[in-house]
């Protein structure tokens, strides 16, 4: 463990120590199942038992009532771009709302367009998505099908502070892909909120659907069964063979949030001080960096900024790189830097980059 770096990867993303020695330790051996959990039926009941570990923690950390179903899906994040249109507005007679703040809002348009009648509420392509709208900056009439709306955009480092605002007759549908389990959140206020779990919660392979109950029924049957949430729900997220060994160490991850850190608002308060640093080192050095996101939409997980120059930013990658803070560079649609910060990068990262930067900053500045 000694060679390991402060990783920034926006995802796959860095895990907590903790969890990667316990699955190291339990690897070859499962206790008490004589083998590795890689090697076993998912329907054991070792395994449903860890299936259900994992459920039961996501939803204590969030606070997740029975009216709710977790649902542990494959296909990505992306997947859902298709199944939340082809479940929940297709041939409803209703309209689609979307709010884009970004690339992923604006991937799952493309993709829900080929799936049901639609509209754009929002789109701050404008901007290049560096802002969230206010709620008097859109207009979702109380026929639609649903909002829709990322509530952190993983590329241009924007993130809601808040849901955006919706008639009751709406439900409010969320991608958290990049900043699920980042806070504490009232998922009342939720039809579906979705996360892949490769960023803040585990391994590539699984995404985690929180589904109101009442809208598992809105899938017509005529859809693929995959894409068929009811399926899901009534087969305990086994309709077919679940990604086991993600849905194991996710469990992990929520049991040391739970356990190790203290719950949602023990982890907001860590991620709000170690983003506040990366934003302070781009506010206090005279306008060398130049962040990408307005102020108010700051995210807490990646941190988006420019330097002056494509030499000063190469030079900045490399010696970084060199103070062991490693895959910083920004996604080639928005350039720059971007350094995601989520739950498992500890505030020592945070804290050894900020003050790289400030170094960086006064010896080219
Ligand atoms: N939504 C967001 C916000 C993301 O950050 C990503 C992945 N970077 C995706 C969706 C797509 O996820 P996946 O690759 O798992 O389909």
């Amino acid at each position: 463990t000694d060679q390991r770096v402060f990783n920034f990867s926006a995802g796959p993303a860095a895990l907590p120590l903790s969890v990667l020695k316990e699955v190291q330790d339990e690897m070859l051996c499962l206790p008490g199942a004589g083998c590795s959990l890689l090697e076993m039926s998912h329907r054991n009941k070792i395994f449903i038992d860890i299936l259900h570990d994992a459920e039961n923690g996501i939803r204590s950390l969030l606070n997740i009532s029975d009216d709710y179903a977790v649902l542990f899906l494959q296909g990505g994040a992306a997947l859902q771009f298709s199944m939340i249109p082809a479940n929940l507005a297709k041939d409803t007679g209703k309209k689609a709302n979307y709010i884009t703040t970004g690339t992923w809002g604006k991937k799952a348009v493309n993709e829900g367009k080929k799936e049901c009648d639609f509209e754009v509420v929002y789109d701050a392509a404008d901007s290049n998505y560096n802002h969230v709208p206010s709620a008097d900056q859109y207009n979702i009439s109380d026929d639609a099908a649903y909002l829709y709306y990322c509530s952190n955009e993983t590329i241009h480092g924007v993130q809601f502070a808040d849901e955006p605002t919706v008639p009751s007759s709406v439900p409010l549908i969320s991608d958290a892909s990049s900043d699920f389990l980042c806070r504490p959140l009232d998922i009342s206020k939720y039809g579906l909120m979705y996360a892949c779990a490769q960023k803040n919660a585990g391994p590539a392979g699984v995404t985690v659907a929180v589904m109101r109950k009442d809208l598992l029924e809105r899938g017509s049957a005529t859809l693929p069964g995959y894409m068929q949430y009811k399926n899901h729900a009534e087969a305990d997220s086994e309709w077919n063979t679940p990604p086991t060994f993600a849905i194991y160490v996710l469990g992990k991850v929520a049991r040391w949030l739970q356990q190790d850190i203290g719950g949602l608002a023990a982890m907001e308060k860590i991620n709000r001080e170690k983003s506040q640093l990366l934003y302070d080192a781009i506010d206090n050095n005279s306008g060398f960096y130049k962040g990408h996101a307005v102020t108010e939409a700051r995210s807490l997980m990646n941190v988006t900024f420019n330097l002056p120059s494509d030499e000063l930013l190469a030079k900045f990658v490399d010696e970084a790189g060199q103070h062991e803070l490693s895959a910083l560079k920004g996604h080639r649609s928005v350039g720059g830097i971007r350094a995601s910060i989520y739950n498992a990068m500890p505030t020592e990262g945070a804290q050894a980059l900020a003050s790289f930067m400030n170094d960086f900053a006064s010896k080219n500045g």
